[in-house]
């Protein structure tokens, strides 16, 4: 038996964010200003904090600048659309991350409305999901997006492979199906009413999974050589970070698997640098 080859998210991001640092030079060089992304954090969650430091750094290193906004779990949501509305209008700004959670007394789905589809770095607003549907798409969802980015890096090509996408989520698995779609696969799209998933699964050339359940894909569910790409972010039995793929039996069985840590993850980070990169270059009218 042949293992599979891995898709090194790590290594791809960092590629990502050397190309990124060359075009955010041209675009300071072009304009005066660097392409910029405002971070927004409502609240003391401590996993958003380290994601949202975890954004900034890798910023910095992509030259890009950051606009750090922290504001207390106590804001209104009126002093949030506020200040969204500021950034909205501020001609430093190329991108806005609100992250998410929000504090429960903040509707969401107001919020992310309430962003620039022009500085929708998250790709979450309904005009650049509506934009996917279409298949003409402007901002992309940055996980997904990654996710496409992790198997053009493998060399393997989409166009009429038959993909099956577990988990339906508007931030993961919707996008990814869409985007697979406009690159001409054939898509099934698996939830946790789906009958006989495993055989679904089995019928996979490319098996994308974003479920949030613990080593939950075994190597029975994955046909031989199928390219294997793991979005989960689980605790494992022993408390360390696991994916939804059962990795070392599944990597003896497919020909390509991303591992987590060091897979989908870095590839998302990336990608928001990414959007901003790409929304600076086209205010900037380079692109
Ligand atoms: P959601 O909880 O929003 O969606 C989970 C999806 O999986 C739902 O569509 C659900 O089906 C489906 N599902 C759940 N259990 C089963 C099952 N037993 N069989 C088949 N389908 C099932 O999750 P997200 O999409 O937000 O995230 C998924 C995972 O990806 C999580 O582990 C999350 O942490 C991770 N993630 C990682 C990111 C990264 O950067 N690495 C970014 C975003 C997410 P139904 O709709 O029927 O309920």
């Amino acid at each position: 038996i042949v293992a599979a080859r891995i898709i090194d998210g790590k290594a791809l991001a960092q590629q990502v964010r050397e190309r990124l640092a060359v075009e955010s030079a041209a675009v300071l060089a072009k304009t005066g200003v660097k392409p910029g992304l405002a971070t927004i954090l409502v609240g003391d969650d401590p996993a958003s904090h380290v994601y949202v430091k975890n954004k900034q750094k890798a910023c910095e290193l992509a030259g890009i600048y950051v606009d750090d906004h922290k504001l207390p779990a106590s804001t209104s949501q009126a002093e949030l659309l506020a200040l969204i509305e500021k950034k909205n209008a501020d001609p430093k700004i190329h991108g806005i991350l609100v992250q998410l959670p929000l504090p429960k007394h903040i509707e969401s789905r107001v919020v992310l409305e309430a962003v620039s589809p022009n500085k929708d770095a998250d790709g979450f607003h309904p005009y650049n999901f509506g934009r996917l549907v279409e298949g003409n798409p402007v901002f992309e969802a940055c996980t997904p997006k990654g996710v496409i980015k992790m198997i053009e890096s493998a060399g393997v090509a989409i166009e009429g492979k038959r993909a099956v996408v577990v988990g339906r989520s508007n931030i993961v698995g919707k996008p990814l199906a869409l985007m697979l779609l406009q690159r001409n696969a054939t898509v099934t799209i698996c939830h946790s009413k789906t009958k006989d998933l495993a055989a679904v699964c089995r019928e996979a050339d490319l098996l994308l999974v974003a479920i949030g359940k613990a080593k939950f894909v075994t190597a029975d569910m994955v046909r031989e050589g199928a390219v294997v790409i793991d979005v989960g972010t689980n605790k494992g039995p022993d408390g360390k970070l696991c994916g939804d793929v059962d990795f070392e039996p599944v990597s003896q069985k497919a020909g390509w698997i991303s591992p987590v840590p060091g897979g989908v993850g870095p590839m998302t980070i990336a990608m928001l640098l990414d959007n901003t990169v790409e929304s600076a270059k086209r205010m900037a009218g380079m692109k």
